[in-house]
């Protein structure tokens, strides 16, 4: 790729093809040439998934976890942390409150909690997709093949496994007892039993560089996910990186639209991390490449045990049904609208804008 006169990379026409080189120059723009990544991550998202914003409503319906990870609140050697499990009949009640406040997804999100076996969430998605004419989520953990085959049959439609971090080295010392290619694997046996899948990955984590967080974009880019969730590290107290520096609001954002430049069809979600660490966060993310939104649908009690970092910005709203009516009217403000379809994955809309433009 050549440069333009400030020595910025000049995007090749087809952006999805950029380099591992140009991705790290884009990374350290700064002034006008970061402005311009902005701008064209957004115009990319206009293109590729329009002005449409989907709803994802999350109900985190565990806390425990069997995992260490160093980061995480969740992480079983976190003792200080109360723990819950939310029953059913709970679940299946904050979903439907969930379906009548006009959300079209539900992703059921917990650490990784063998209470609930894969037959319990098989029969959890049945009634979920029984009652409402909704996608289904999930964000489990690592399982075997044969319990993400159970989810899928029973009608999950998506997973949400991050990768957290490209780097192999980083990712074993942060996820002890796991491995990135073990997580790969995963996100393979995903997409080969027909899950949407979802990927992404936190910034500003101990020990990682702007060449590293370049092999995150393309990763993703390989893999080809179908959503791809980019927020900053927080740091929590209550864990081994307590004294972290943590991930920044422009880091976090210029990786959000290198994303979107070379994913124009997938989903990026404005992340409850970046507004939990600025209060213009999802704003800012929505101008910058994002087009979904995740508000937090859990019921008020749990929500604040679901500590995996501080100041989680849903813990600070006064309830789980509030939160939707103020970011839809978030959304309104950005000059965007809210999604009324299940919001299935980009490659359908890819297709139908591919036949657009064989059309033109
Ligand atoms: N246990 C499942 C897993 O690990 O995939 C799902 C739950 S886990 C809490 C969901 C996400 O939280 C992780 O993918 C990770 O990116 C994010 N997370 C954990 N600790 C974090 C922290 N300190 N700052 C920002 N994000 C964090
Ligand atoms: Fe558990 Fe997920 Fe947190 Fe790791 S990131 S400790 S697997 S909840």
């Amino acid at each position: 790729m050549g440069t333009n006169e400030s020595g910025a990379p000049a995007l090749p026409e087809d952006s999805r093809q950029l380099s591992r080189e140009d991705i790290i120059h884009l990374l350290r723009s700064e002034g006008k040439d970061r402005e311009r990544l902005f701008s064209l991550a957004d115009a990319t998202r206009v293109g590729g998934v329009g002005d449409a914003v989907h709803l994802r409503g999350i109900i985190e319906f565990s806390n425990y976890c069997t995992k260490n990870c160093l980061y995480c609140g969740l992480r079983k050697g976190n003792s200080r942390l109360q723990r819950y499990r939310m029953t059913t009949e709970e679940i299946l009640e904050t979903a439907h409150i969930g379906a009548e406040a006009g959300v079209r997804t539900i992703v059921l999100q917990s650490g990784e909690d063998p209470f609930f076996t894969a037959d319990t969430l098989a029969r959890l998605i049945g009634e979920l997709k029984e009652r409402h004419d909704m996608a289904v989520t999930m964000s489990v953990g690592e399982r075997k093949k044969s319990d993400y085959g159970l989810m899928r049959k029973a009608g999950a439609d998506r997973y949400l496994l991050k990768q957290e971090t490209a780097d192999p080295t980083l990712f074993a010392k942060l996820r002890p007892g796991t491995t990135l290619e073990g997580r790969r694997r995963r996100l393979l046996w995903l997409k080969e039993l027909g899950f949407q899948v979802g990927s992404g990955g936190m910034v500003g984590l101990p020990g990682q560089t702007v060449e590293t967080l370049a092999e995150d974009i393309l990763l993703m880019r390989d893999l080809d996910v179908e959503m791809a969730g980019i927020g900053p590290f927080i740091p929590n107290g209550d864990t081994p990186l307590a004294q972290c520096a943590g991930g920044d609001v422009d880091m976090t954002l210029k990786m959000l639209a290198i994303a979107r430049l070379v994913m124009p069809f997938a989903h990026l979600p404005a992340t409850t991390a970046l507004a939990s660490i600025h209060p213009e966060g999802r704003q800012m993310a929505l101008r910058c490449g994002a087009n979904v939104v995740m508000p937090d649908i859990t019921p008020v009690q749990y929500k604040k045990l679901y500590r995996i970092y501080p100041h989680k910005i849903s813990v600070t709203e006064d309830g789980a049904i509030e939160s939707i009516p103020r970011i839809v009217r978030m959304i309104l403000d950005s000059g965007r609208y809210v999604a009324r379809d299940l919001g299935h994955g980009g490659k359908s809309v890819a297709a139908k804008w591919q036949n657009r433009r064989m059309a033109e």
